[in-house]
């Protein structure tokens, strides 16, 4: 049987060669319908939805591991059942929707069951956040960002090169895609001024993140080798880490970021699972110093994702790219993240989310960020004629993008869109 990553592979249901969704990719979501209310797994397949509640009810998908692994919310009991699981599942689900297979292909009846249009479906959070945890993990993004606050001498911090620098973020505010954004309230310390104030954040940002997926847990005390944090990541969503930057600038002197993150993680409600995107690992830049040992990595534990932002004003029809970058770019890796995660016996657990970082490449078009593409507010982009942003307005709708270039399809993430609605 050919494996599912096998870019030869076709499927019975007609797939888009622009679709993100072939038969190579397979990724886990969480949906409901008009006709069925309960949220239950499914699987995006070109336009459709793969029901795996249904095939599951059916006798079609049986790991030995008892029903209901797919009846749930969230997609925590399955990536508890762990790699072998996943991948068996993988395995069988490619066949059952391969053309040369008729066992789903030929039965009408649980044709009709088991595939909805997925127009006609809501998508939900995919997975219960047990933790979230963001990085700050591309040079890129924290050279700007440090030139603008510290100037070119000091851009990056004495400890930026030797550990995946990070914070512990909200997991009950990360929500999925299509979720309204209101703009947050805060204390700010407005330019000039003598003493803060509370009031509505003026200066709203988006952040480009890529959010892996931890779905095996690690116990207290224990640390980490390359092969077993691998293999802990079940996946990865986009991830809109929205930022404002005026309360962040007021607060975060000294333990780092806090009510400027924590009203708003916007999550893509696929989740695209690291076995589809094997073909894509590349190696990232050459680490220089060489990290600490239990930092060191041999694998390509990097990904050539390609990313696009996009920003619609209010007035707009259709969002206009600001931003077009790619995930192989990042300092620090996913895998290196977890390791230094799990470093000091920090246990993970099934769900927790760890954002990536602000992901900008070398070129001024490759920003990751508002703060960045504007330069702190000195330089208005311009948008569309006559609309120009130094940050997010109220009614601006910011969509991300992500996908991988097969050899003629292509692994994609679908979107991750919020719209900001006043204070
Ligand atoms: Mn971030």
């Amino acid at each position: 049987m050919s494996h599912p990553n096998d870019p030869a592979l076709r499927s019975f249901i007609p797939v888009d060669p622009e679709s993100d969704f072939p038969i190579q990719n397979l990724p886990y979501g969480v949906f409901s319908t008009a006709a069925l209310a309960a949220p239950r797994v499914g699987v995006a397949i070109g336009e459709y939805i793969l029901d795996l509640w249904e095939l599951e009810q059916d006798g079609r998908l049986n790991f030995g591991v008892g029903p209901g692994v797919f009846a749930g919310r969230f997609l925590n009991h399955f990536m508890s059942l762990g790699p072998k699981v996943w991948a068996a599942t993988r395995a069988r689900i490619s066949e059952l929707l391969r053309h040369d297979t008729d066992e789903l292909r030929d039965n009408e009846a649980l044709r009709k069951r088991a595939l909805v249009p997925m127009k006609e479906a809501r998508l939900h959070m995919p997975i219960m956040v047990s933790g979230y945890t963001d990085f700050y993990a591309s040079k890129e993004h924290a050279s700007n960002v440090g030139i603008m606050f510290r100037g070119k001498d000091n851009a990056l911090q004495p400890n930026w090169l030797h550990m995946p620098i990070g914070y512990n973020g909200r997991a009950s505010t990360v929500v999925v895609s299509g979720t309204k954004v209101r703009r947050p309230r805060g204390q700010l310390k407005p330019p000039g001024a003598d003493l803060p104030i509370f009031g509505a954040c003026r200066r709203l940002d988006f952040e480009l993140e890529m959010g892996a997926v931890v779905g095996q847990a690690s116990a207290m005390g224990e640390t980490l080798t390359e092969a077993q944090a691998e293999a802990m990541i079940f996946g990865f969503v986009l991830l809109n880490d929205w930022s404002a930057r005026d309360i962040q600038q007021w607060e975060y002197v000294p333990l780092g970021p806090f009510q400027g993150k924590a009203f708003a993680t916007s999550i893509s409600p696929w989740v695209v699972t690291s076995a589809a995107l094997e073909p894509f690992r590349r190696h990232g830049p050459k680490q220089d110093p060489a990290p600490l040992s239990y930092l060191q990595q041999i694998e390509p534990n990097n990904y050539d994702i390609e990313l696009e932002v996009g920003l619609r004003a209010a007035s707009m029809n259709k969002p206009a790219r600001i931003s077009r970058t790619n995930f192989k770019y990042m300092y620090w890796s996913s895998v290196q993240q977890l390791l230094h995660h799990a470093s000091s016996g920090c246990a993970m657990n099934i769900g927790d989310l760890l954002g990536s970082g602000t992901i900008s490449g070398p070129e001024k078009g490759q920003r990751g960020s508002l703060l960045e593409i504007s330069w702190n507010g000195t330089e208005p982009a311009e948008i569309a004629s006559g609309i120009t942003r130094t940050f997010l307005e109220d009614g601006d709708s910011l969509v991300m993008r992500g996908w991988c270039e097969g050899e003629g399809y292509r692994v994609g993430f679908g979107e991750v869109e919020g719209t900001i609605m006043p204070a």
